[in-house]
Formats: structure tokens, sequence, C-alpha cells
């Protein structure tokens, strides 16, 4: 690729290696005319399946909004970034699994759920209460209670509740 710097076409590689996982290639590159260096990272183009709307509208899969949406309700937890990054990849991994060329947000709501709900029952609770707006508040019930029950968590999961208890963010 060009150099950024001075727009030499010849640029060469001084170091490679894989980084996220594997799932990325980082390279340090150096331009031959002005020898600035630059980093590149590349990675496989994967096709995520677009997002139908409860209105019908589509809008293309938005990974920033996702991992937004994770932070909000992981806000203040005891998770890692790198934790919170592998559940963002499980969700892509499994959108592209089901090979549809679209998805309906309930589902891309759904996966988030799965996810929060091993992540952390705070961050669930925080997000299902959004989520589902109490549409079926008594299957919501039923779940808050289910994650109360043999654990230590009932008081947060209480304190949750109580800080969004329209459902409304
Ligand atoms: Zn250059």
């Amino acid at each position: 690729m060009h150099c950024p710097f001075c727009g030499e076409a010849d640029t060469k590689v001084i170091d490679s290696r894989l980084v996220a996982e594997g799932d990325q290639v980082r390279r340090r590159r150096e331009c031959l005319s002005c020898h600035e260096r630059f980093t590149t990272f590349e990675s496989a183009e994967l096709v995520m399946p677009r997002v139908v709307k409860q209105d019908g509208t589509r809008q293309p899969f938005d990974e920033e909004k996702l991992r937004a949406g994770l932070m909000k309700a992981l806000e203040k937890r005891p998770v890692s970034i790198e934790s919170i990054e592998a559940a963002l990849n499980r969700i892509k991994y499994r959108l592209r699994a089901t090979g549809e060329r679209e998805v309906k947000s309930m589902q891309l709501g759904e996966e988030v759920m799965t996810e929060l709900r091993q992540l952390d029952k705070v961050a669930y609770v925080r997000f299902a209460s959004v989520y589902r707006s109490f549409q079926d508040i008594n299957e919501f019930k039923e779940e808050i209670e289910r994650l109360s029950q043999g654990n230590g968590d009932a008081a947060d999961v209480a304190r949750a509740l109580a800080e969004n208890p329209t459902g409304k963010g």
C-alpha cells in the first residue's frame, strides 16, 4: 500500500504478527522513500446479515452500536473488556452462522441477553428491562426470581431494577 506520509507506492513489511486471537494480522511497514513507519491491520471481511427492525425497516449490522449497548449494560460492573469483546465475537459468529442475509432485531436482542446472562446478572437485568420494556412482565419477574435464587446476587439484581424501574433506559 502507499505510504501515508509521502505517497510512495513501495513500502516494506518489517514485522508481522497475529493479534486478536489470530483473527487479525498486524503489520509494521516502512516506507522505502521517506523511511517513516506505520502499522496496518488486516482481517477477513465477513458479511454480517442486515437487521430488520420491528417496524420492518432494514439497517446494516452496526458493531459499534452493539458494543455500546453491551458497555452500557455493563457500566461499572466487574467485567473485563476482553470478556466483552469475546461476547461480541460470539454474537457475530452466531449471526453469521445463521446463513441468513437478514435477521430480526429481536433475534439480535436475544443473542445479547444470552451473553449478558453468562457475563453478569446485573447487566443482564439492566438490558432485559430496557429491551423487553416489561411487555411480558410476568415472564420477566420469573426470570428475576430464577436469577436471584441460590446466590448472593439478589440484592444487586434488585438494585439494578431500582435504577431502572420503568424500563426506559
Ligand atoms: Zn513515505
